[in-house]
This record gives structure tokens, C-alpha cells and sequence, in this order.
């Protein structure tokens, strides 16, 4: 049997109930994840809200994984971890508010293209609440498509919004 491991990032983020018991009981089911452990997990950090109508601040985090599982096994896991919070993704607004929200950003040095798993996250470059907190555990891992490290495009981020 061979077992192959890579390092995974994923974005953690919640504007719902009680956020910080949400993202610290999904880390929890995360570390419960066959093959799967977490390896670093950043400070919860507030931000505002990206999206339509009135709603509340984001607690958003970033972790480091080391897993056995492929890349479309834990996505599948990341959003069956979603559902057990209550999150109907049929029945809310794409930018609407929400218990849990789990995004795979990185997997390795993986490129995937396919219906239901883009990997990078194709978002995450263009987002500070997920470079911000990414930065802050994983400065050096590097975007393979566009061959440049978190910390420069958390840096390309900063600049942007200034
Ligand atoms: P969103 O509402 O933006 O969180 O969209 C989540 C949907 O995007 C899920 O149903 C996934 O199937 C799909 N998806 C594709 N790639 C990813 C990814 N890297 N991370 C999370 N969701 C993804």
C-alpha cells in the first residue's frame, strides 16, 4: 500500500450564531477525518462582510493539513462537515450569510479543473480574509498556478488596498 500525503490549506469562516465555537468544533471534526491531521491553524480573525444586504462581521481562519485522503475526498468531507452546521447551500445566496463556510485553497503543488473542485480555490488570491490569516501559517507555501508564494500575493493584497 502506498500512502501518499500532502499538505492541504483551507479557509474557515463563519457570520452566524456562535462563530467561534462553529470554527473550533469544524477543526475539531477536521482532526476526526481518516488520514487526516491538522497541523497549524491560525488566529480567528474579524472582518467584514463581501456580498449583498445587511449582515454580520465574518470570523474567518486559515489551517494546515496533512492527509492520505485525495483532493476531491476532502472536499467532500470539508462540505459534509458544512451540512452537519446547518449550511443549505441550495437555499441560500451565493454571497449570503452563513454558519460554516469551508473552502480548499491549496492542495500540494495540485492544479484540478473539474466540475465541483477547482483547486487553487480560484478566488483566494483576490481575498485578504483568506491571504491575511494564510500568511500567518503558511508565508512560503506557493500558488501553483501562479507561481508565487502566499505571503507575496497576501503583500500584492495589502498594497492593492491601500
Ligand atoms: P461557495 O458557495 O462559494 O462556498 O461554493 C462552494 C461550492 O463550490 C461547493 O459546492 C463546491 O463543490 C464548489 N467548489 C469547487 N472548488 C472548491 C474548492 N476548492 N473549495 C470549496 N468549494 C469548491
Amino acid at each position: 500500500v502506498t500512502c501518499v500525503s500532502t499538505t492541504a490549506h483551507i479557509a474557515l469562516g463563519s457570520n452566524l450564531g456562535d462563530r467561534r465555537a462553529i470554527l473550533t468544533d469544524a477543526l475539531a471534526q477536521i482532526a476526526r477525518l481518516p488520514a487526516t491531521a491538522v497541523v497549524s491553524v491560525s488566529a480567528f480573525i474579524e472582518t467584514k462582510p463581501v456580498g449583498p444586504g445587511p449582515q454580520g462581521d465574518y470570523l474567518n481562519a486559515a489551517a494546515e493539513l496533512l492527509t492520505d485522503l485525495n483532493a476531491a475526498e476532502l472536499l467532500a468531507a470539508l462540505l459534509a462537515i458544512e451540512r452537519s452546521h446547518g449550511r443549505d447551500r441550495a437555499r441560500e445566496q451565493r454571497w449570503g450569510a452563513r454558519r460554516l463556510d469551508l473552502d480548499l485553497l491549496l492542495f500540494g503543488d495540485v492544479v484540478i479543473d473539474a466540475p465541483g473542485l477547482t483547486v487553487p480555490h480560484p478566488r483566494m488570491h483576490e481575498r485578504a480574509f483568506v491571504l491575511e490569516p494564510l500568511a500567518s501559517i503558511a508565508p512560503n507555501a506557493v500558488h501553483p498556478r501562479l507561481g508565487i508564494s502566499v505571503a507575496a500575493m497576501a503583500g500584492v493584497v495589502v498594497h492593492a488596498a491601500v
